[in-house]
């Protein structure tokens, strides 16, 4: 007797229909037509088998099918343990400072704030340790802080410099992400992205132009106008940049702050920025309303010529998934943690820099109970229909210590929105293409 596969996975392209299985990874495209009939025929495995046992079998041997016995949460347990060991993408975040150039602080915990003196250095160490002995397949650096920004020539510059120069010689891929709030992105500072070939920006705007401007000021002057025009000027000088725009909305009012929000962006240059629609934390919605913004949402973004891709153009999207084990912070003041959702407090940290060879002196208790835990093993995320696809995008939301219902709503995919799953269907049905070519 066999079953469907709970990760199956039906998405509209290009006027037909990708088939696509979340734990072997198969995909096809079929007609509409060819989807419609053979949707009949899924409802109903036995009939299936029996009618068309040659169709049938084909379907069972990509994953649509499995036999009624089997668990599949075993089999996506036993996968993940295989991808620990073959996983060497590493993804490095870099604190830069806790500081800001506007009136709103962003780490007001207690919080070491004294520079190690031989930050650049030890994090140059690192990154060349990391490419000579742990052997890593890619590496992404994303650079963050109060405002990162403020640290562009005496940190990021040198520090991007100097890692094109190791990954080249050692033919790993090397790929590179500014958080910024956007008003410092000046003429000198594109330039000098454009010359070290930076191309992937994190921007927030919280909320319409009136709400934002209240909280994020510059010296009491607006900043959101301010931030639109330096993303556009972004955007023209470098065609190939790609920014990644989170706004903050309310249920009531997303549609129309959208479109407010597209009114500041050139058609031409809005391919190259992805919306990540935050709806107001005050609104608390049911997940029925959450699938109906997600939709509805959608089409707006399409409509107004955004881009929906989960990925900037030049990056894999398989070089995004990183095991725990490859992916931390490091702190200007020489701390690690985890990842920069929690860095709230110095207790938190799981490992020191150590200056000598760039090497970090981990916490061993702290982080085997990180890295200990499985991050899935909670009863949301074993009941979650995307947990063998989104597994590993949602390795780097790794939850340090457990995860609460909270801390595993606040940094789900699926709610944060930050990659629409269909995206990811199809990038991956788009790459097997590709090599298939
Ligand atoms: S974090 Fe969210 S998307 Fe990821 S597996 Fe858990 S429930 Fe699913």
């Amino acid at each position: 007797m066999n079953k469907q596969s709970k990760y199956n996975y039906f998405v509209p392209y290009k006027y037909k229909v990708i088939y696509y299985n979340g734990m072997t990874r198969n995909s096809i495209l079929l007609s509409q037509q060819e989807h419609t009939k053979i949707q009949e025929q899924f409802a109903d495995p036995i009939s299936f088998e029996l009618g068309f046992p040659t169709v049938f079998e084909q379907f069972k041997d990509w994953g649509f099918f499995v036999d009624e016995a089997i668990d599949e949460l075993d089999m996506f347990r036993y996968r993940e343990n295989l991808n620990k060991w073959q996983n060497r993408n590493f993804h490095l975040v870099v604190v830069t400072n806790f500081d800001t150039n506007l009136g709103f602080p962003y780490y007001i915990e207690p919080l070491n704030r004294n520079r190690m003196p031989d930050f650049l250095t030890v994090l140059k160490k690192h990154i060349q340790q990391m490419i000579n002995c742990e052997k890593i397949s890619s590496i992404c650096i994303e650079w963050t802080g109060g405002e990162s920004l403020l640290n562009f020539d005496d940190f990021i510059e040198p520090v991007v410099k100097y890692t094109r120069k190791s990954c080249l010689k050692a033919g790993v891929p090397f790929h590179c992400q500014i958080e910024t709030n956007g008003t410092l992105l000046n003429n000198h500072i594109i330039e000098k992205c454009k010359a070290l070939d930076i191309a992937c920006f994190k921007i927030k705007l919280i909320g319409n132009e009136a709400k934002h401007d209240k909280v994020l000021h510059e010296k009491g002057l607006p900043t959101f106008r301010l931030i639109c025009n330096n993303i556009k000027q972004l955007c023209l000088q470098i065609p190939t940049c790609f920014v990644f725009l989170t706004f903050e909305s309310s249920i009531n009012k997303y549609d129309s702050e959208l479109k407010q929000l597209a009114s500041f962006f050139p058609l031409k240059i809005r391919n190259q920025i992805r919306i990540n629609l935050q709806i107001s934390t005050i609104d608390t919605l049911e997940n029925a309303i959450q699938k109906t913004i997600n939709f509805k949402y959608k089409l707006i973004e399409k409509a107004l010529g955004f881009n929906q891709n989960m990925v900037d153009n030049e990056q894999n999207w398989k070089e995004l998934i990183y095991h725990r084990d490859f992916q931390h912070t490091l702190i200007f003041n020489g701390e690690v943690h985890s990842g920069t959702t929690t860095i709230t407090s110095s207790k938190d940290s799981i490992g020191t820099m150590l200056s000598e060879k760039g090497e970090i002196k981990w916490d061993i208790q702290k982080r085997s109970k990180l890295l200990g835990s499985r991050w899935y093993e909670n009863e949301w995320c074993l009941n979650c229909n995307y947990l063998p696809l989104l597994s590993e995008i949602c390795h780097r939301r790794s939850l340090p210590f457990g995860g609460t219902k909270h801390s595993i709503e606040r940094t789900c995919i699926l709610k944060t929105k930050q990659f629409s799953v269909d995206s990811i269907v199809v990038a991956d049905y788009q790459a097997k293409e590709l090599k298939v070519l």
